[in-house]
Order: C-alpha cells, then structure tokens, then sequence
C-alpha cells in the first residue's frame, strides 16, 4: 500500500490547522485512496448518529506542491463552511441546477483564494495547476486572481 510520506502528513497538518484557525471550524479529513478525485466533501453520521462534516483526500492522486494542497483543501473546506453539504442527499428530481452548482463552486473557490491571500501561499502553482486542469479555467483563475488585485 502507498503511504503518505511523512513530511507531506506534516505539510497536510499544517494546512489543515491554519483552516482551522483560518475558519474557526473542526472538519474531519480522511485518506481514501479509492476516490477517483484528489479531494471530496461529504456529512456523514458516526456511530452516536451525529452529522460529521468529512473531507476525504486520496493522496496518490494529490499534486505535492503544498501551495496546490492548501488551495484545494481550503476550497474543500469553504463548501462546509459556506453550509453547501446536503444532510441528505436529495432525490434526483431535486437535484440542484446547474446555476446552483456553479454558484457554490465560485464560493468555495473565493474563499480557497482568501485563505490563499491570507496565509501568504504562492499563486503560481496554483495557477500552473489549474491550468493543467483546464475546467471552468478562465472563471477560476479570475476568483483566484481576485483577491491579489
Ligand atoms: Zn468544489
């Protein structure tokens, strides 16, 4: 099995603590090297039937850069603190627009981009990142650039 090696597990803990102080919110973040993306977000119960918000990373897919980490764990954060988590995932009849989806992407991308700023992380890898992942690009890099101005 691939194991995270230790000075990323540090370089992730660091991330994760700054979020935390970053936003005043505990999120759970959990290694699942099955996901078929670096990063996703979900609310699921434990085992006393409470709600736990949950961030599963899968490292083998992840980019080293810690610049690219902390951006994509700080949009990953930003969907639970901007309450964007269904408890329940609704029916498929009620599944959330189009419009609605990209509105809560912006979001998580504006506050990756504060926490960016705020923390003093380099945008060029980020940017170099994104560019690599060309999705909704010009969007992304106009949220990301936003807060440099
Ligand atoms: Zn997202």
């Amino acid at each position: 099995m691939f194991l995270f090696p230790i000075l990323n597990l540090k370089m992730l803990v660091n991330i994760i603590n700054k979020l935390f102080e970053y936003s005043n919110n505990y999120i759970e973040v959990r290694i699942d090297l099955n996901l078929p993306m670096p990063a996703f977000s979900i609310i699921e119960k434990n085992i006393y039937g409470r709600f736990v918000p949950v961030i599963l990373i899968n490292e083998k897919i992840m980019q080293e850069n810690e610049n690219v980490i902390a951006h994509i764990m700080a949009h990953e954060w930003g969907h639970h603190v901007s309450n964007h988590l269904e408890l329940v995932p609704p029916p498929p009849h009620e599944m959330p627009s189009m419009e609605e989806r990209q509105k809560k992407e912006d979001e998580a991308d504006l506050y990756a981009a504060k926490f960016i700023k705020e923390y003093m992380y380099d945008r060029k890898p980020i940017i170099d990142f994104l560019n690599k992942h060309p999705s909704d690009l010009e969007n992304r890099l106009k949220i990301l650039n936003s807060q440099f101005e």
